[in-house]
């Protein structure tokens, strides 16, 4: 076996897809510790099936030690850095030769892959039990939950209340309209324009909106955005690389601003385009490439990141039905739903890393 002399050490801060790619593509070329508060990775493109049908969920959560070989990860959070090392919340101290920014968004709940099983399995059952299930958030996340519910329950209520004039509203509105159609059909009741009142001025099975109205129901999940996780980064150098919005300011080559050895990737970073895994997927691969040719020659030419230009995506609809915006046109129907819907992408990412499908 081969082994590296003097290898450079790359810190990675946070194992979602962003980092967990980074890490992946660079264990082999230098020595890589990995950080995230969780022992695995969540391909979230399967979360919203794995609360339908609980046995999807194990393919889903891939334990970091499974597709990392070499390289070390440390359960817990990065706490503080500064221009040569990076504190962690179990009080390690780690210094680094280059390092890699991928805290994505705010994390809550289980650290093990173990609860967070639980933690999917009790949802599923307050979803079976529930005869009204109440969605707040209308972008991709509600949106699939809704069609997931619809398709694998027709029996249940499910009331979806979105805040904007139209779902989805992150693709055209050809897009929108042809998923509010689709869930119509499927019996969804849809609230636009409309709020539900987050400040506990409900109770557990009623909540009030902002129109004055109320909703019952028995169970309910939260589809609205995550912070972006970066308070943590205020207080250091890294502050002045923040945008209003505290996301990371990078380069054309995934740099944070001013920085030779430190790069972001993934929600985190500042770069205009929507805020998807696929293209977190992209940032890894630029990011490790750069990463790999500074080692091996401190002045190399570095790789461009292109950002997307025209917003894409695909939003499945159950397990045979999507909508796609592709650069052609806007589909609704099996054939989009075949590049999505049955696997959601999870054969297709655990391969990428080196995993069965
Ligand atoms: C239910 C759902 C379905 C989705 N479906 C799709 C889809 O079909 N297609 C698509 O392209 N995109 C989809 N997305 C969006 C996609 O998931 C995100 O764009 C993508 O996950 C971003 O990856 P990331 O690694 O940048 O951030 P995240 O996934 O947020 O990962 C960040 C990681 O960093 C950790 N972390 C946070 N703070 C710290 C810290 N201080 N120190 C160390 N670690 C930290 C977190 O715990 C987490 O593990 C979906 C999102 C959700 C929630």
């Amino acid at each position: 076996m081969s082994t590296i002399k003097d290898p450079k050490h790359v810190v990675v801060l946070g194992g979602g897809i962003a980092g967990a790619f980074s890490a992946k593509l660079l264990e082999d070329h230098c020595d890589v510790t990995l950080i995230d508060p969780k022992d695995h990775l969540e391909i979230p493109y399967g979360q919203l099936r794995s609360i339908v049908q609980t046995d999807f969920a194990d393919r889903t959560l891939v334990l970091h030690s499974d597709y990392l070989k070499k390289a070390r990860h440390i359960l817990g959070f990065a706490e503080k850095a500064s221009i040569t090392e990076v504190v962690t919340s179990t009080g390690e101290l780690l210094p680094y030769d280059f390092l890699v920014i991928a805290t994505g968004s705010t994390h809550k709940g289980p650290s093990t892959k173990v609860e967070r099983i639980q933690e999917i399995q009790s949802e599923n059952k307050k979803l079976k039990e529930a005869k009204r299930t109440l969605i707040i958030g209308g972008g991709p996340v509600g949106v699939e939950l809704a069609g997931e519910i619809a398709v694998d329950f027709p029996d249940k209520e499910v009331v979806l209340v979105h805040s904007g004039a139209r779902l989805i509203d992150f693709l055209g509105e050809k897009a929108s309209r042809k998923a509010f159609d689709w869930l119509k059909k499927k019996h969804v009741d849809i609230r636009l324009n409309e709020k539900v009142n987050l400040d506990g001025s409900g109770s557990s099975n009623r909540h009030t909106t902002s129109s004055g109205s109320s909703i019952e129901a028995d169970c309910h999940f939260l589809c609205v955005g995550k912070k972006v996780s970066s308070s943590w980064m205020e207080s250091t150098f890294l502050g002045e690389s923040l945008d209003e919005k505290g996301r990371l300011k990078v380069d054309e080559y995934l740099r944070v601003d001013g920085h030779s050895n430190i790069f972001a990737a993934g929600d985190v970073t500042a770069i205009k385009e929507i805020k998807q895994g696929f293209l977190a997927a992209k940032h890894a691969e630029v990011v490790a490439e750069n990463v790999k040719r500074l080692i091996s020659a401190p002045d190399s030419k570095l790789h461009a990141y292109k950002p997307l230009a025209k917003p894409m995506g695909v939003v499945s609809l159950g397990r045979h039905v999507a909508v796609a915006q592709l650069p052609f046109g806007t589909i609704l129907g099996w054939i989009p739903g075949l590049l999505k819907s049955g696997d959601l992408f999870v054969g297709k990412t655990r391969k990428a890393l080196g995993l069965s499908q």
